[in-house]
């Protein structure tokens, strides 16, 4: 997609946003983004959302999506530019584009150690960190087969190079492969020889919480933050409701599966409607199993995890997604601290415990509680 046509889509549905270079313009979106679709309930909620005050709003294009801050009090203004100062500075050491970022110089020196930003170091610490609590379904060291498969050889001024690799190039580049031979040692990262890493399965999360902590010593109490569909919601809306957000429904883009009340809370979705291509009448996405080095096809078309810490939900949402079905949730069973929503290939809809007061569905889909 266009910048321009997806800026335009942004704008008229207010609070979504997207990643340019998508065949689909967004993830999760606010419940008032798509008026045309949602209940009656929630028009008449539309309607009491138009008479809040009006809050003050910084759209911003960074980490190949279009991402919207909005946020209400006195200090709101300082605080959004501030926001887009850090997401900046954020892409221009996360970014695998930027030629000098911290990752480019590790994934260009790999196998010498490379001293990096505080900041990298704690997402790649978390990333490993997540690594080892999903079995490695988050491996950020997929990234040569990220590249192969030509999910990020485009950028938001060229269409990507999207291709089936051959077979004999994807068993090359999985025996590069495997979170756990990053060596971290305080700020200072080294990868096997010809290994390379991508954080853009944790980026947009770990930028929410950096959004999300200048605003709190903004004294900012009420914002929205959506960075492309990652969304967090801080507070309450100036009305003391809580904030709802939607999740996009994966096989129609103009609809959402269900809307959530969330307050002091992020809602981060991994979709395979994100970034795709179709050959041969198959769709070929950009979340790879580290096991196959193939788009992860085991079940789930969409994750969203729940929780206080976008960088957790943000690497938990793509674990969950590559897991599939069955695995996905029995690691909700096993870690209750965790919420999620799960949408099969099927349209099997899965909903944790934790979850159930706070969702409401959209038509008359129905989901199956993961019980704690
Ligand atoms: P997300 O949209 O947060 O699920 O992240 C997807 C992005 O993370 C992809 O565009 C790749 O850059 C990268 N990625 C793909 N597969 C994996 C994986 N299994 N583990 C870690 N990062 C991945
Ligand atoms: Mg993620």
């Amino acid at each position: 997609m266009k910048k321009g046509i997806a800026l335009a889509v942004v704008l008229g549905m207010l609070l979504c946003g997207c990643s340019a270079g998508q065949n689909t313009p967004q993830t999760s979106k606010t419940e008032t983004s798509v008026q045309s679709q949602v209940s009656e309930e929630s028009s008449e909620e539309s309607k009491e959302e138009s008479k809040l005050p009006e809050p003050e709003s910084r759209d911003v294009f960074a980490m190949d999506t279009y991402m919207v801050i909005k946020a209400y009090g006195t200090n709101a203004k300082k605080a959004l530019e501030e926001s887009e100062k850090e997401i900046q500075r954020l892409e221009s050491l996360f970014s695998v584009k930027v030629r000098d970022s911290d990752i480019s110089k590790i994934n260009s020196t790999s196998g010498n150690p490379v001293t990096v930003n505080a900041s990298t170091r704690t997402a790649i610490a978390k990333a490993i960190e997540i690594g080892d609590m999903t079995d490695g379904a988050l491996d950020i060291t997929v990234y040569p087969l990220v590249r192969e498969w030509g999910f990020t050889t485009g950028d938001s001024e060229n269409e990507p190079s999207y291709k089936i690799p051959e077979q004999w190039l994807i068993d090359w580049h999985l025996g590069n492969v495997g979170y756990d031979k990053i060596i971290l040692n305080g700020n200072i990262v080294t990868l096997p020889t010809q290994f390379e890493i991508d954080l853009g399965s944790v980026a947009k999360g770990y930028a929410s919480d950096a959004v999300l902590q200048i605003l709190d010593e903004n004294k900012i109490d009420s914002a929205l933050i959506n960075l492309g569909g990652n969304v967090y919601a801080l507070g309450r809306k100036p009305d003391n409701t809580k904030w709802k957000v939607g999740i996009q429904n994966p096989v129609d883009a103009n609809k959402m599966i269900c809307s959530l009340s969330v307050e002091n809370q992020a809602v981060i979705t991994s979709g395979n409607y994100e970034r795709f291509f179709e050959q041969d009448g198959k769709k070929y996405w950009h979340i790879i199993d580290p096991k196959t080095g193939y788009p992860a096809d085991n079940g789930i078309i969409s994750a969203t995890v729940i929780g206080d810490s976008g960088l957790e939900c943000d690497a938990l949402s793509t674990a969950l997604f590559v897991m599939g079905t069955e695995k996905a949730i029995d690691f909700c069973k096993k870690h209750k601290e965790i919420d999620a929503v799960l949408v099969t290939k099927d349209m099997k809809i899965y909903v944790t415990d934790g979850l159930t007061k706070h969702i409401t569905m959209e038509d008359d889909l129905k989901y199956e509680v993961i019980k704690r």
